[in-house]
């Protein structure tokens, strides 16, 4: 096998089991491993730290997987790590119609893999070079641990290129799946809200079909929204806003800018036979709030979910102007005593730092704005300590007056 060499003073983070490994931080590559391979890292002593998967296209040179000299990362580490993470979303979206993450990539020790199940149907991207190498024996694992109807691959996000492998889906395995299905996503069990069915578009829709991070924070804002008129910003398939109709809200307006997304969020309330007044308006949620606020309208709840503002430090800046705007504008907008649920799924905007934005916002709107709830993602996304990179999704649930 080969071995990796890290740079002194590098060693600290593998020591502490943060499985990524920069091109920066090694000394020198022994051996001539392929793309996917199991390479050994060793400390500038030679002492062995860790072992992972290598990619020479990446800057992340290794993505580590173990902490024992003794496990090799084979076909059967494969099955018993994807065994693992299933068996940690027990109880979560069981029956023929459940959805939830099933594979949370490094957060389940798989760097690069995601599967997300919806009821009979798998949907999984494949992101890394490791993954890529292990493809059919993901396939098997999958096969066997969970028997699917159909495995169907979505890897066409900007990781892949990153990692220098083109982007790659379509049916991997079993039936072609339905271009739409009606889920009950992963949600607490003792929850009274009775869940709507919810449309996965798995081959077009953005995602793996779904947003199915934010199942759990769709129950907790319907608690906010009985006799409320509700604005759904970035509304997407509208979510929230099924979650807000069952929960009694008075009226909603969905904006996104995507009309397939609208149109996805108007099957989602007929199929729920939700008879509630709603709006869909096609538009950019920068200009329509402006415009909303020109004509001295006012809601009750409003929830920003934006899609991400920063994929790069560099993009952090710009980022945070813009959630200070939507926020700032969203708290104008509501009437006193009114919530607003606002999201940010930027890795790189850390809770406290997101805190801040809201806070700004709220000085600029002249508002008194108390945090009631704090969410994050759902626990079908776990947080793995050695790698907060996999913390993303936070949110809060401020009481605006
Ligand atoms: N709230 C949704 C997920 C939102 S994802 C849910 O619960 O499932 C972000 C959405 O914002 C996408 O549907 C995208 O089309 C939309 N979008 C992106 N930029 C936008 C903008 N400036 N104005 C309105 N919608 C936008």
């Amino acid at each position: 096998m080969a071995t990796i060499t890290l740079r002194p003073g590098r060693e600290r983070p593998v020591i502490q089991r943060h499985p990524w490994v920069f091109s920066g931080a090694i000394d020198a590559v022994h051996g001539e491993p392929a793309d996917g391979e199991a390479v050994d890292i060793l400390a500038p002593t030679g002492d062995w730290l860790a072992r992972g998967l290598w990619s020479s296209t990446s800057q992340i040179r290794a993505r580590l997987c173990a902490w024992d000299p003794n496990q090799v990362l084979d076909e059967e580490w494969l099955r018993e790590r994807i065994a693992r993470a299933v068996s940690g979303r027990a109880g979560l979206a069981n029956g023929e119609d459940g959805a939830c993450r099933l594979v949370f990539s490094e957060a389940d020790g798989l760097p690069g893999l995601i599967v997300d199940r919806y009821g009979v149907y798998l949907v999984i991207q494949i992101l890394t070079q490791g993954m890529e190498a292990r493809r059919a024996e993901v396939l098997r694992a999958l096969v066997d641990l969970l028997a699917p109807r159909s495995i169907f691959e979505r890897s066409d996000n900007d990781m892949r290129e990153k990692e220098g492998l083109p982007p790659c889906g379509g049916l991997l395995w079993g039936a072609e799946p339905p271009d739409q299905i009606a889920l009950l996503p992963a949600i607490a069990v003792g929850t009274s809200v009775v869940p709507p069915r919810l449309l996965a578009d798995l081959r077009t829709g953005q995602k793996t079909g779904f947003y199915l991070d934010q199942s759990h924070n769709r129950v907790r804002v319907a608690a906010y929204c009985q006799g409320a008129h509700v604005l759904d910003c970035f509304a997407y398939s509208g979510g929230f806003s099924a979650y807000a109709a069952r929960a009694g809200a008075a009226s909603l307006t969905l904006i996104d800018t995507s009309l397939p997304a609208l149109d996805l969020a108007r099957q989602n309330l007929a199929l729920n036979d939700i008879a509630t007044p709603a709006d869909y308006v096609e538009g950019n949620v920068f200009k329509v709030l402006r415009g909303y606020r020109a004509e001295g309208r006012r809601f009750d709840v409003i929830i920003l979910d934006p899609p991400k503002f920063a994929n790069t430090q560099a993009q952090v800046n710009h980022a945070a102007r813009g959630y200070k705007d939507i926020n700032w504008l969203a708290m104008q907008l509501l009437n006193p005593g009114g919530v607003l649920a606002t999201f940010s799924c930027s890795g790189q905007i850390s809770p406290d730092l997101f805190q801040k934005i809201v806070f700004g916002a709220s000085v600029d709107a002249g508002r008194d704005v108390q945090i009631i709830e704090r969410l994050g993602q759902s626990p079908d996304h776990p947080i793995l300590l050695t790698f907060p990179e996999s913390e993303y999704l936070k949110g809060f649930v401020c009481r605006v007056w």
